[in-house]
């Protein structure tokens, strides 16, 4: 059977998005078109979040120049707890325990894929530092994980602030963003100071 080349633009297009699948991406491509509102809310949707670039500070999605972590003055300004990604942060936010403030690195170190510390955001961590008492390296448990955060932990002690990693009980090789929130909440509660 030939589908109609529009259709087809849309399933190759879905199909293009992680996690879905070629079956999926043609069920929700005949989805979309058989429901004109769900399309128009979907595609208002996109285009507003179009608009959302990284927080000048620390690197998640924001709105206005600063994200609404950022922002917010209830929240406690002296810690930082640095993650590889936006899902990781969402993870650690969900388990709603964290009071502190995030930095963003956009991936781990990982040399055999030419990723050094220049191709992260992580210049600009060394530039909050003023006032802040204790940097959380919430990096995964995986190897690139463990080496960014030795590596964090280092370039810290040098600039003579204390670094804490998660505690045990996440998944080793793992991570964070599928950990699920009572252990992210206790890996978070128990973080040791870094050797
Ligand atoms: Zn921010």
């Amino acid at each position: 059977m030939r589908y109609p080349e529009k259709l087809l633009k849309l399933v190759r297009a879905l199909a293009g998005l992680p996690g879905v699948g070629p079956k999926s991406a043609q069920k929700l491509g005949l989805f979309l078109v058989q429901n004109p509102d769900a399309a128009g809310d979907l595609l208002s949707g996109l285009e507003g979040a179009g608009s959302l670039h990284p927080c000048k500070l620390c690197g998640n999605l924001a709105e206005a120049e600063l994200c609404p972590i950022c922002a917010d003055s209830e929240r406690d300004h002296g810690l930082i707890c640095v993650v590889e990604t936006i899902n990781d942060l969402m993870a650690i936010e969900r388990s709603g325990e964290y009071e502190g403030l995030y930095h963003v690195l956009n991936g781990a170190l990982n040399p055999l894929e030419g990723i050094g510390p220049e191709q992260l955001n992580l210049e600009k961590l060394f530039e909050r530092l003023k006032d802040v008492r204790e940097v959380i390296l919430a990096t995964g448990m995986t190897v690139e994980g463990e080496a960014t955060a030795s590596y964090l932990a280092e370039r810290l002690s040098g600039s003579g602030t204390p670094s804490t990693r998660l505690a045990y009980g996440l998944p080793v090789g793992g991570s964070l963003e599928y950990a699920d929130e009572v252990t992210l909440a206790r890996a978070l509660e128990n973080r040791r100071g870094y050797q």
